[in-house]
């Protein structure tokens, strides 16, 4: 009798044991999870607050702005692209690459032609136009260092095998039609100047995030609309 007692007592200790065991470690996993979605929240805060960076006429960026992890896409650039200007942000690599290369799979080809430009490039440009032109023009055709949206490395102008990026070719109408599939605005539309303070772009896109991106495609609506400013 005493042995069963024995042989029962150790069981019921095993028992409360395993569960005490399992209770902690489902309590361990509990935590590790909510962690890692805190986190994540974090991130995900952070990158929309770059995809929905607003740089214009009103918005500008200091000298030392530089996107987070600038790096150069793989894809194809036109022959007179400058090193710096084949950089983009390093959310943005991912999703045109996959764009220029959908472009491909349906017969249509896509070369970048300039993403990045520095505070400091901007401003040699910039100088350059006012030497030879005078203020006014220049400020009329070419942004202030630090209010081009090149400068956040969330854009880039696209052009094709005869650099003829206009409305009606076979690459613009593919860009216009299928960018925000992939995170992309036309960040100029046409007829928005009122709104973009810039005229018609086509080969100007802008990485805002996919789901940004079809709000502003389906409401035909600029980035300043979007964010209401
Ligand atoms: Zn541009």
């Amino acid at each position: 009798m005493k042995k069963v007692f024995k042989i029962i007592l150790s069981l019921i200790i095993i028992f409360f044991g395993a569960i005490y065991i399992l209770v902690n470690t489902v309590l361990k996993e509990n935590y590790n999870i909510s962690d890692i979605k805190n986190n994540l929240t974090k991130e995900t805060i952070n990158k929309k607050s770059q995809e929905l960076l607003l740089v214009n006429d009103q918005n500008g960026l200091g000298k030392d702005y530089i996107p987070e992890g600038l790096t150069i896409p793989n894809i194809k650039f036109s022959s007179n692209s400058a090193n710096e200007e084949k950089h983009v942000a390093g959310i943005m690599a991912k999703p045109l690459e996959k764009l220029v290369k959908a472009a491909k799979d349906e017969g249509v080809t896509l070369l970048g032609n300039s993403a990045y430009r520095s505070y400091k490039s901007q401003e040699k440009v910039y100088n350059n136009r006012v030497k030879s032109q005078g203020r006014k023009l220049a400020d009329s055709y070419v942004a202030k260092p630090g209010f081009s949206e090149h400068q956040t490395g969330l854009c880039i102008d696209i052009t094709n095998k005869d650099k003829y990026f206009v409305e009606g070719t076979k690459e613009a109408d593919w860009l216009a039609k299928n960018c925000y599939k992939f995170g992309f605005i036309i960040r100029y539309p046409k007829g928005k100047k009122t709104s973009t303070g810039i005229d018609y772009e086509p080969w100007h896109i802008r990485y805002v995030g996919k789901e940004a991106a079809k709000y502003i495609y389906d409401n035909k609506i600029t980035l300043e609309d979007y964010l209401n400013k």
